[in-house]
């Protein structure tokens, strides 16, 4: 494998990888100035209580509405935004909003809801993310249970040391940690217990086609008895149909998210969500929803 070879390599690609190294290229100097124009957006999915059908919090998810692409998905570029180390700024920005949304429901009168923020490694990895939450929070005067971060497994088993000084930092703060899609990484199970972890998200993959596979019920129970005995909360993502929710139910799983109840929503969709809820169900108080 030569550097004649490999040069010759690289032009063999060149043609067919050119449209997309130059979207990407294309992609990151339009996200950092998304990032002024606004953009950016988020939109907030309930995650409902399954016991009680109440919605205790809500997921924060970033929207790019670009004024050319349409709605350009997270999926396509917060890995971008990951690579250029743009996911820094941008996940302390949603982490901002998210805080001074939540206290916007709350000033306006709607029932509190706690606030999930995804963290990407990166932004894990800053040796100031605390100082960070607790700025966010303050600047919102919130208190820390209203805020909840997930991570995933890739970011917290990485470098687990560090990890557990991090996760211990934020959980004296009083902020509630998960961990998102997981099922889909490696966890190493005596970090897992060691880890001062709320809550565990089974990843949507296990769960779309829960009604029809019977490996997925064995992962899912898997995972919830797992969680239960490490005395850990878990969200079932992505359930889409009653017959779901209603094996999720059976299952003992905590809390689901997902098209079922709603998608990502705008801020003001999301409190004439609750609104609409409340009339239904009974009312969360500020305590009730500080409680788990
Ligand atoms: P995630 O954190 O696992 O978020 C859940 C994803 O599942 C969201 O996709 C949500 O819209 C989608 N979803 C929820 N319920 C259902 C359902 O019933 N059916 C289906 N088919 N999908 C459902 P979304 O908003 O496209 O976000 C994708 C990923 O992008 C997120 O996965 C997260 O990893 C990342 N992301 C989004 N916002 C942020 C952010 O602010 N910071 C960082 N670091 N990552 C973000
Ligand atoms: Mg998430
Ligand atoms: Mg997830
Ligand atoms: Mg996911």
């Amino acid at each position: 494998y030569t550097k004649d070879s490999a040069r010759g390599g690289y032009r063999f690609y060149a043609a067919e990888m050119s449209s997309f190294i130059d979207d990407r290229l294309a992609l990151e100097s339009e996200l950092r100035r998304a990032i002024e124009t606004g953009e950016l957006e988020i939109h907030y999915q309930p995650k409902v209580d399954i016991p009680t059908n109440r919605v205790r919090s809500c997921e924060a998810l970033i929207r790019w509405r670009h004024p050319t692409r349409g709605m350009v998905s997270p999926m396509t570029f917060i890995p971008v935004a990951e690579e250029t180390g743009l996911i820094v700024p941008l996940g302390e920005w949603v982490l901002r909003q998210a805080c001074l949304q939540v206290r916007h429901w709350i000033d306006t009168g709607m029932s509190p809801v706690r606030v999930a923020v995804n963290l990407s490694a990166k932004q894990f990895r800053q040796a100031n993310l605390p100082a960070i939450v607790q700025s966010a929070l303050a600047e919102a005067h919130l208190e820390p249970g209203f805020i909840e971060l997930e991570l995933t497994e890739s970011a917290v088993m990485h470098d687990p040391e560090a990890s557990a000084q991090t996760l211990a930092t934020l959980s004296a703060m009083g902020v509630h940690i998960s961990i998102d899609d997981f099922g889909t990484g490696y966890s190493s199970l005596s970090y897992l217990r060691r880890f001062p972890l709320d809550k565990l998200k089974i990843d949507r993959s296990f769960i779309r086609d829960l009604m029809k596979n019977p490996d997925d019920v064995s992962i899912v129970k898997a995972i919830i008895s797992l969680a239960h005995s490490l005395r850990l909360r878990v969200v079932a993502e992505g359930v889409e149909t009653a017959d779901q929710l209603e094996f999720l139910r059976q299952l003992g799983c905590d809390q689901y998210q997902g098209y079922y109840c709603s998608p990502a929503v705008t801020p003001d969709d999301f409190a004439a969500l609750i609104q609409r809820l409340r009339a239904e169900r009974p009312e969360l108080t500020e305590a009730d929803m500080l409680r788990t």
